[in-house]
Order: structure tokens, then sequence, then C-alpha cells
């Protein structure tokens, strides 16, 4: 699978989904409470995903769900995914590290 989001710290911050997303490469405290998904759930053999970016800085990353979370989603308000901890920058921060690797 190719993710359409390149992280660059030189280049803008550019939200052209679903062709390409340029963001920073790492994320910054306003990207806790901004991140807001991009476009629809995507469904690929690594598993189900949206994107989602932070309103303020671009910072983009793939969230990949459970079967559990898919559901809770359906019954959930977007504007309640903004009530994260410190560790969910951690875990963000993690999941870069992968992208960037593959
Ligand atoms: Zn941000």
């Amino acid at each position: 699978m190719v993710s359409i989001i390149e992280y660059s710290s030189e280049k803008k911050a550019r939200n052209s989904y679903p062709h390409r997303i340029i963001s920073p490469p790492i994320p910054s405290r306003c990207c806790q409470a901004r991140m807001k998904r991009i476009g629809q759930v995507q469904v690929e053999d690594s598993g189900t995903f949206y994107y989602k970016r932070c309103s303020h800085c671009g910072f983009t990353v793939r969230e990949f769900m459970s079967a559990i979370d898919i559901e809770r989603l359906l019954s959930m308000d977007v504007s309640a995914w903004g009530d994260r901890t410190e560790s969910w920058l951690d875990q963000i921060q993690h999941e870069v590290e992968t992208e960037r690797a593959a």
C-alpha cells in the first residue's frame, strides 16, 4: 500500500487529498486538539484506516481502525476525537516513524 502522505520539513504543508498530502515530519501540541478526518474510511489489505490532519499545522497521519473502533466511530461525534492524552502524541510519533521507514 502506498501512502499519499509525504513528510517534509522543507515543503509547506498541503492538503491535496486524495492525491497527496504534505505534512510536517513531527506532530506538535496543536495536533492533539485539531486533528480532523479527511475523506472516507478506506479499506486496504493492511487494514481499515482514514487520514487525519491537523487543521493548524497540517500534520497528517493514517489512523488504523479495529472492527470495534469502526462500530464506535459510527456512533460517535467526530469532535469527540480531540480528547486525547499525552500518550497519544507518543503513539502518533511512533506511527510516523513506521511510515517513514516504509
Ligand atoms: Zn498541529
